[in-house]
């Protein structure tokens, strides 16, 4: 009989790494973390690597894997250390992994993650920037191959629990309509608008409903999550922008829904906890427990919908554009928003600032094909050239 699959998580240390962590030690029949990976924090990749033993860990830089590779020595514990994206690719490529968990935040993932989709792994895919910046050329990777992508983001993974099996036959085949995106509000649903250039980071980082790395809280707060799931959901479900509505639902109970031609709309709803999606990836077809509760709709009570705000949320309408241009325009509205997050978190911009950025930085040319990872890459560069030149003539 064969042992417990051997599970690599890119990004171990971050909210969806230790969700997933901790889906796995609930089933040490089934799951074994096979390598585990972060970018600086080594105290606590050194405290997950002693409380799950993994075959190897990767870390940023060599310094930082000396200290960890040393600590780990002096524990007596035999995880070999590897450094940077040669080595997260390694990892995400290894022929004993059997199931790569893509949660590294940004564009820093993309390669690693490529890397498991050519190596015919099961890919549990949470880094959606990666797919946004590289749509085209990651679907025909994972074309070209046999690895199985499972999608982890709530909204993706409940589609996905909406769909036939023959999905990737097209959504006029097999009767949908539309797609219906849920999404929260984010914690500035009500503020008066105002109020809005004001916020702060830690402000930005207090979701109502989920608790997530920074970088994705800010996302929410602006929308620009919704944007980037949107164009998500085009390339994982084969589906044009205008198929896919985004409506809000303050609750997230409803985690998305797809609505058929016959008029049926079928919905997939559950606590705000990534575990169920996560553990819904790691078994799938089957069912394993996740450790979240059940969900009582009593206590929930109701269930309300709302459009979103346009002038709220200028990024969704940026979004949107973007995939309705294609080519490199997901890549750079990725890069010019990883930047504009990063300075607004670090308190150099205005929350209101970071849609003028990416509107500014996606006028500056238009949109040519991506036809190759470097086409994507030197989008990806170029944007963040841009964006880092605007916050310069910002501050003179
Ligand atoms: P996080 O900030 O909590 O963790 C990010 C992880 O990535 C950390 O382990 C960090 O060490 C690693 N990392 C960061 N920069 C890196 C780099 N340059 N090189 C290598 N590793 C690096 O983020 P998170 O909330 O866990 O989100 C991870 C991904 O999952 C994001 O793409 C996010 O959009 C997606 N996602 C998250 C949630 C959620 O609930 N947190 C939900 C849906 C999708
Ligand atoms: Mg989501």
């Amino acid at each position: 009989m064969s042992g417990p699959l051997q599970v690599t998580v890119l990004g171990a240390t971050g909210s969806i790494g230790l969700s997933t962590l901790d889906v796995i030690a609930r089933h040490p029949d089934r799951y074994q973390a096979f390598a585990l990976t972060a970018f600086s924090r080594v105290a606590e990749l050194h405290q997950l690597c002693c409380r799950h033993r993994p075959r190897y860990a990767v870390v940023g830089d060599t310094d930082k894997a000396r200290e960890l590779q040393r600590r780990l020595d002096s524990d007596s514990i035999k995880t070999r250390v590897l450094v940077g994206e040669g080595g997260l690719s390694e990892v995400a490529a290894h022929p004993e992994a059997d199931v790569v968990m893509a949660a590294i935040v940004g564009a820093a993932g993309l390669r690693p993650t490529l890397a498991a989709v050519q190596a015919s792994k099961r890919v549990l895919l949470a880094n959606k920037e990666a797919l946004v910046m590289s749509g085209a050329l990651f679907m025909q990777a994972l074309r070209d191959s046999e690895a199985v992508l499972l999608p982890i983001d709530s909204e993706h993974n409940a589609i996905f629990q909406c769909l036939p099996s023959n999905y990737s036959q097209g959504l006029s085949g097999i009767g949908v309509r539309r797609i219906l995106l849920t999404a929260s509000g984010g914690p500035f649903r009500q503020l008066p608008l105002d109020q809005l250039a004001a916020v702060t980071a830690d402000q930005a980082c207090a979701h109502p409903n989920w608790s997530m790395g920074r970088k994705i809280s800010v996302d929410s707060a602006s929308m620009m999550n919704k944007g980037l799931e949107l164009i998500e959901a085009c390339w994982l479900f084969d589906a044009r922008p205008e198929q896919v509505e985004v409506v809000i639902h303050p609750q997230s109970v409803i985690h998305s829904m797809v609505d058929y031609v016959d008029g049926s709309v079928l919905a997939q709803l559950g606590n705000p906890d990534m575990r169920t999606p996560i553990a819904h990836a790691l078994a799938w077809p089957e069912r394993i427990d996740s450790g979240v509760s059940a969900l009582d709709l009593l206590k929930t009570g109701r269930l309300d919908f709302e459009a979103p705000d346009q002038q709220r949320f200028p990024c969704l309408r940026i979004a949107r554009q973007a995939a309705q241009e294609g080519g490199t325009a997901p890549a750079m509205l990725n890069a010019a928003n990883e930047v504009a997050v990063d300075a607004f978190l670090s308190g150099r911009i205005r929350f209101t600032e970071i849609a003028s950025i990416i509107e500014d930085v996606l006028a500056l040319e238009a949109s040519v094909p991506a036809r190759c990872l470097a086409d994507v890459l030197s989008a990806d560069a170029r944007a963040r050239t841009a964006a880092a030149r605007w916050l310069q003539d910002r501050d003179c």
